[in-house]
C-alpha cells in the first residue's frame, strides 16, 4: 500500500485513546503554524459523522441524491462526498486535499496504513508499546523511558516535539524528492516485486538442443510449423467416408477399406463409400465419415440413417492443417516447453530446437548457527535447511545450481564467496543475516561489494529481505527462517527467475476458497498462511490451516498444499469468508 497520492511530508500519531492525542495536537497546531508550517489534517472517524445539518440547503440538496456536495463561501468550503459502499484508504483521502496550499499533512488514525509516525504514550493509561509491532514508527514521545532505539521526546514539552518535526521535516524534504521516496516505511509484496522486476534482465545466451532436452526449457525463437498437421484430410473415427452432395442415396458400394497409414487414390463417385479407419486419409471428394456403428454393411454394400439432418456435411471429419497450418508460428519466444508443447514440436517433425541456457544460480547459508547435515550437531546450533529447499525449489525451476555450502561468519569468507559466486551464476541467493540488528557480517559485506537495498516487506512471514547486484549479477538475501525462505521465494526469486530464463507472460495460479477457521489478517499486510484446501462436495473449494503457523516451522510447509495469501486490504479472514489460496507444488 502506498501513498503515492501524497506529495507531502506526512506524520502520523499513533496511540491508544485515552492517551490525548487531539488534545495534543491542538497544542501543537499553533506551535506548528507560528515557524510558517502551513499543516493540513487528515482525522479518521470510526462512526458515522456529518457535517451538515438536516433543513439546510446543502442537506437537503445531498438527501436529493447528489454523490458529491460541494458548498463553498467568502471563508471556507467544504466537500462531501457519499461513500456507502466503501471505505476510502488513506491514500484515496489524500487526493482529496489540496496539497499546494500545505507543507505537513499530520494524520490522526488510519493507524494501520504505512507512513511514517510518531508514538504517543502515557504511563498512567497502562497500555503496552506500540513501536514494537509497528515498525512505522519514527519516534517516540512519552513520559516514560522505553527499551528502544527510536528517537526520544518528552510528551509534555511541546517545544521540543515541534523541533523534533521540524528537523524531520527538513530531512525528510533532504531526501525525499519523489512519490517513491515518500512512501512508506516498508514496501508491499507487490511493490517488492516490480522493484526486483524491473532490475532483471532476460539473458540472452541460447543452445539448439534435441527435443527431449528442450523439456522444462523457455523456447529462445519463434517455431513456424514446417507442414500442416495433420498432413492429409482424415477421418476421426472408424467409418464409412461418403460425399456430402450425395446424401440422397438408398445405400453406397463399399470399394475398399482403408487403414490409418495407407491411402486410396482414387476420386469418389457418387453413389460409392469407402470403409476408413480413424487417422485414414478420406479419398478426394470424400468429405463425410459415418460412424461404422450408425452403418450397416451388407453384401458389399453400406446403408444408414440418411434423413434430414441425420447427417451433418463434413461430420467426423480432420481437414489438413487443422490444428497447426504450414507457416504459422506455432509458439513464439519465451513460450516454456511442457509435454503438450513438447509433442506438438514433435508433430512438427522437428527434431531439435533452440532454447535459452538454464539459469545458473549460486546459493550458500550463513549464520555461526548452521550446521551442514551428516555433521555431529554442536551445541546450540542447527542443520541448514534453507540451502535444501532452495536446492529443491531451483532444481524445479530447471535451474543448475551451484552450492557453495555455509559460508563462515568471517568478512573475507563472505567477501570471497559473494564475488566468485557473481561471476560464475546468472544470480546468487543466500539466506540469514539479513533481519535488522542481526549480528551477521553479510550486510557489510554485501554493501561494499554491490547495490544492495535491504527492505522491509509488509508480509508475515519473510518481512526481511535485501536484493540488489553483485557487478551485473542479481543478488537476493533471503531471510534466515525456513518457511519465510520458501514463502520469499515463491513471491520474489521465482517471478526473477522466470524473467530471466525469458519466459513471457506468466502468472502464478491462484484459487478461491472459503475460509473454514478464522485466519490471521492486518490492514496494510500480506499474509501468507500455510493450508489445505480440499473440494467440497458441491464443488466449491474450502482451505484450513495447517495449525501451527511459526515461520522456523518447516513441516507447515510440508502439510501445506497452498498458500493462503491474505491480502492487505483484506481485514479480517473469518469462517465462511473467501481467501485467495495459491497452490503449491514445490
Ligand atoms: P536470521 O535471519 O539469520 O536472523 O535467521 C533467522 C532464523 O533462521 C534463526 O533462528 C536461524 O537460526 C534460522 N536459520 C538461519 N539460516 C538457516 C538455515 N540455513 N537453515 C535453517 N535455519 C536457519
Ligand atoms: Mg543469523
Amino acid at each position: 500500500m502506498s501513498l503515492s497520492n501524497c506529495s507531502l511530508p506526512i506524520l502520523g500519531f499513533a496511540a491508544f485513546s485515552g492517551t490525548g492525542k487531539t488534545t495534543l495536537l491542538e497544542a501543537l497546531l499553533p506551535k506548528l503554524v507560528e515557524t510558517g508550517i502551513r499543516v493540513a489534517m487528515v482525522k479518521h472517524a470510526h462512526h458515522e459523522f456529518d457535517v451538515d445539518k438536516p433543513g439546510k440547503d446543502s442537506y437537503r440538496l445531498r438527501k436529493a441524491g447528489a454523490s458529491q456536495m460541494l458548498i463553498s463561501s467568502r471563508f471556507r468550503h467544504a466537500l462531501m462526498t457519499e461513500t456507502p459502499d466503501f471505505e476510502p484508504s488513506l491514500n484515496q483521502i489524500l487526493s482529496r486535499l489540496d496539497q499546494s496550499a500545505a507543507d505537513l499533512v499530520l494524520v490522526e488514525g488510519f493507524k494501520r496504513e504505512n507512513f511514517p509516525k510518531i508514538e504517543l504514550h502515557r504511563e498512567a493509561v497502562g497500555k503496552p508499546w506500540l513501536y514494537p509491532e509497528d515498525s512505522n514508527i519514527i519516534a517516540i514521545a512519552s513520559d516514560s523511558t522505553p527499551d528502544s532505539q527510536l528517537p526520544l521526546l518528552n510528551i509534555n514539552d511541546i517545544d521540543s516535539i515541534t523541533a523534533f518535526i521540524q528537523r524531520w521535516m527538513q530531512g525528510h524534504l533532504a531526501h525525499t524528492a519523489t512519490c517513491d521516496t515518500l512512501a512508506p516505511a516498508m514496501l508491499s509484496v507487490e511493490q517488492g516485486r516490480s522493484k526486483i522486476l524491473d532490475q532483471i534482465i532476460p539473458k540472452s545466451k541460447s543452445k539448439q538442443v534435441e527435443l527431449k532436452d528442450a523439456f522444462g526449457r523457455v523456447l529462445a525463437e519463434d517455431v513456424k510449423s514446417p507442414v500442416n498437421v495433420p498432413a492429409q484430410t482424415n477421418s476421426a473415427m472408424d467409418g464409412y467416408a461418403i460425399r456430402s452432395d450425395d446424401l440422397d442415396a438408398q445405400d453406397y458400394e463399399v470399394l475398399a477399406e482403408v487403414m490409418a497409414g495407407y491411402s486410396y487414390n482414387i476420386p469418389l463417385e457418387k453413389g460409392q463409400a469407402i470403409k476408413v479407419m480413424t487417422g485414414a486419409p478420406v479419398p478426394k471428394n470424400a468429405d463425410t465419415v459415418v460412424m461404422r456403428e450408425q452403418a450397416v454393411l451388407s453384401n458389399g454394400r453400406v446403408s444408414m440413417d440418411t434423413g434430414k439432418g441425420a447427417i451433418k456435411p463434413g461430420q467426423n471429419v480432420r481437414q489438413a492443417g487443422e490444428d497447426l497450418r504450414e507457416g504459422d508460428v506455432v509458439f513464439s519466444a519465451g513460450q516454456k516447453i511442457n509435454s503438450a508443447e513438447l509433442g506438438m514440436l514433435a508433430s512438427m517433425g522437428l527434431s531439435e530446437v533452440r532454447v535459452k541456457s538454464p539459469v545458473k544460480v549460486a546459493i550458500f547459508s550463513t549464520g555461526d548457527e548452521v550446521q551442514q547435515p551428516g555433521e555431529a550437531l554442536r551445541e546450540n546450533c542447527i542443520y541448514d535447511a534453507n540451502r535444501y529447499t532452495l536446492f529443491g525449489m531451483l532444481t524445479k525451476l530447471g535451474c543448475l545450481v551451484i552450492d557453495l555450502g555455509i559460508i563462515d561468519d568471517t568478512e573475507t569468507a563472505l567477501e570471497n564467496a559473494l564475488s566468485e559466486a557473481s561471476t560464475v551464476a546468472d544470480m546468487v541467493i543466500s539466506s540469514g543475516g539479513v533481519s535488522v540488528g542481526d549480528a551477521d557480517y553479510i550486510k557489510t559485506v554485501l554493501e561494499r561489494l554491490g547495490e544492495i537495498n535491504f527492505w522491509r516487506i509488509n508480509m508475515r512471514p519473510g518481512r526481511p529481505l535485501a536484493f540488489g547486484k553483485l557487478g551485473d549479477t542479481p543478488f537476493f538475501g533471503l531471510p534466515g527462517n525456513p518457511v519465510a525462505v520458501m514463502v520469499s521465494f515463491l513471491q520474489f526469486v521465482e517471478p526473477a527467475i522466470r524473467k530471466l530464463q525469458g519466459e513471457s507472460n506468466w502468472q502464478p495460479l491462484t484459487l478461491e476458497a472459503v475460509a473454514t477457521e478464522r485466519m490471521r489478517s492486518r490492514i496494510g499486510r500480506t499474509e501468507y498462511t500455510r493450508g489445505v484446501f480440499s473440494k467440497k462436495p458441491n464443488g466449491l473449494l474450502e482451505v484450513r490451516t495447517t495449525g501451527s503457523q511459526g515461520s522456523g516451522i518447516l513441516r507447515s510447509m510440508s502439510e501445506a498444499n497452498c498458500l493462503i495469501e491474505i491480502v492487505p486490504e483484506q481485514e479480517e479472514a473469518n469462517i465462511g469468508d473467501r481467501v485467495q489460496i495459491i497452490p503449491l507444488s514445490v
